[in-house]
């Protein structure tokens, strides 16, 4: 890598900046991790250990970042390194339709989840800042959104009336009959 202009200087440095924030957020998280699994260790080798584990895991997930960045911003027509960066996204809502899945539970309960399903036709405009190559790239991008999980209570033996329980995704019903 020699002489960058402003603009590689700037992407390049951005690019840096991404790496660090992913490699500290991780290095932190795993020097927690360690710290709290040596817990039966003395305090030297529990704050040591935490903090070679952190910095091993910061110093990859930065090489790691790094190197995939710089190769997302090499130019593919003029070769210049950290000169690709996207200038335009637009996205086209291609359909929206609300979807259902339902599921049996164990205590004949039915689960019944609903989501409104978008997809999208998304187009990334990307320039080269060296050669002002303009690439664009298409993809397809599916969201869900506004997923609601209910439980149906079938009242198999009688006496109490049916109910609807609301409850967020991710929460599992642990009734049993
Ligand atoms: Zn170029």
């Amino acid at each position: 890598m020699t002489s960058l202009s402003n603009e590689q200087e700037t992407l390049r440095a951005s690019i840096k900046k991404g790496a660090i924030i992913w490699g500290v957020i991780l290095g932190l998280i795993v020097a927690g991790l360690a710290y709290w699994l040596l817990g039966s260790q003395g305090g030297m080798i529990r704050q040591g250990g935490a903090a070679v584990a952190g910095l091993l895991v910061a110093g990859g997930m930065y090489r790691k970042s790094m190197s995939s960045g710089a190769s997302g911003a090499k130019c593919a027509n003029c070769n210049a390194d950290f000169s690709v960066s996207r200038i335009n996204r637009d996205e086209v809502l291609l359909k929206s339709e609300a979807r259902e899945t339902r599921k049996e539970l164990e205590n004949g309960d039915t689960e019944i989840t609903t989501w409104m399903e978008e997809v999208y036709d998304v187009k990334d405009s990307y320039s080269c800042a060296s050669c002002s190559d303009v690439t664009q790239k298409k993809h397809q991008s599916t969201r869900k959104r506004d997923e609601k999980t209910v439980v149906k209570t079938t009242n198999k033996k009688g006496g109490k009336p049916a109910s609807e329980n609301n409850k967020q995704r991710g929460g599992k019903s642990s009734d049993k009959n």
